[in-house]
């Protein structure tokens, strides 16, 4: 189902000329001869920082795979995460935040204790996140598998909590994409997505999602008409462009990341691997459980440091030494001084997140040339 909805779930067809792609919406606003038209979210259709086409088509292909009411596009995955704090937090209250997560979203949370917000930051489980939810918590925010050393956090466990003392919950499934996880069927009120990745799929566009219940978005729709953090048309398209394919992609991700991440756990120079796909690794039970995939990211720690990190790095010549995830180019980052810079050392330490990490986004290259990138690579150590 969810391969036929990525393909079809945009809804479009135009009865003029029987075209059923959908096209590129430029127009920046519409024209407003006597009441305006509605959009099939049932809000004005009259300038595009508020309502597009292309957008809408682009939100209604989103709603099907999450399995959402509605949902909302944005200029990036950080811009819906910013709509959606804005739109959540209340001064006095204080929101539950994963100490291991994108830096941004965690660097973010913590900026607005200037508004009267207070942050309280959980190790990455269930068990610690329910413990830090009190009476005063407006908002629990997680990834449901983190960035960048793939621990994955039961969403019913937490979902159990937030919904009976009605606090809202929030997952960015970014790392997984609706096609391997989709956490509103798991209790969450919204789920967030960085389109920049798994959806667009090529590394080249820039957004993000939110979806919920019809309620919900609404009022976040006004957030995001305020703040103007809708994507624009290009993108969108490039989107619905690139989600047709999202489960063909996510599929062989997944294939290249195991055989990636079998091929480092026997490697000499590596200590240590974290994919939840391996059977070995400390998640895979809970991951077999929840997804119906492992995604395509791989950590592993090198035998070494910071210098041996960074020399892998260096040496790469197919895979990119980039930021960035979900792509068909593989991707390698150090998160020490990307991602995860902005988690403070100490919680660095607890997490894992260590001088020695690198994170491979496996990409859809033939799996052996990636194998061998990384083994000329590692034989510089
Ligand atoms: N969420 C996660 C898990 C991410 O890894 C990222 C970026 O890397 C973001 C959100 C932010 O997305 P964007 O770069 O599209 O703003």
């Amino acid at each position: 189902m969810d391969n036929t909805n990525s393909i079809h779930g945009h809804e479009y067809f135009d009865e003029a000329t029987g075209a059923f792609i959908p096209p590129i919406y430029l127009s920046s606003m519409f024209e407003q001869r006597g009441p305006a038209r509605k959009s099939s979210r049932g809000v004005d259709l009259k300038y595009s920082r508020e309502e597009n086409p292309t957008v809408m088509a682009l939100e209604k292909v989103i709603s099907r795979l999450e399995g959402s009411e509605d949902s909302l596009c944005f200029n990036s995955g950080m811009a819906s995460i910013s709509s959606i704090y804005l739109n959540a937090i209340k001064s006095g209250k204080n929101i539950v935040i994963t100490s291991e997560a994108y830096g941004t979203s965690i660097k973010l949370a913590e900026e607005l204790s200037k508004f009267g917000v207070k942050v309280k930051k959980a190790f990455p489980s269930a068990d610690d996140i329910v413990s830090m939810i009190d009476s005063d918590t407006g908002m629990v925010f997680i990834e449901v598998m983190t960035n960048p050393t793939l621990k994955v956090i039961d969403v019913d466990h937490v979902s159990e909590r937030t919904k009976r003392l009605g606090i809202k919950f929030i997952v960015d499934n970014t790392f997984l994409s609706p096609y391997y996880f989709k956490p509103l069927k798991h209790g969450a009120d919204l789920s967030i997505e960085s389109l920049t990745k798994y959806l667009s799929g090529h590394n080249d566009v820039i957004g993000g999602s939110v979806s919920g219940s019809k309620e919900k978005i609404l009022d976040i729709w006004e957030w995001r008409r305020m703040l103007g953090t809708i994507i624009n048309p290009i993108s969108a398209y490039l989107v619905i462009r690139g989600i047709k394919t999202l489960g063909v992609r996510m599929e062989r991700h997944q294939i290249n990341a195991l055989k990636i991440a079998e091929y480092l756990s026997s490697h000499s120079k590596i200590k240590d691997v974290m994919y939840p796909g391996l059977e070995n690794d400390n998640y895979h039970e809970i991951a077999k459980r929840m997804f119906r995939g492992f995604g395509g990211v791989v950590s592993f720690r090198v035998k070494g440091g910071r210098k041996e990190a960074l020399n892998v790095l260096s040496s790469l010549k197919l895979i990119k030494p980039s930021p960035s995830l979900g792509g068909t180019e593989s991707i390698m980052t150090y998160p020490v001084l990307s991602a995860s810079s902005t988690i403070n050392e100490d919680d660095r330490k607890k997490l894992g997140i260590t001088d020695s990490l690198l994170r491979l986004s496996v990409g859809l290259e033939d799996t052996e040339d990636i194998i061998l990138d990384l083994e000329q690579a590692l034989s510089k150590i």
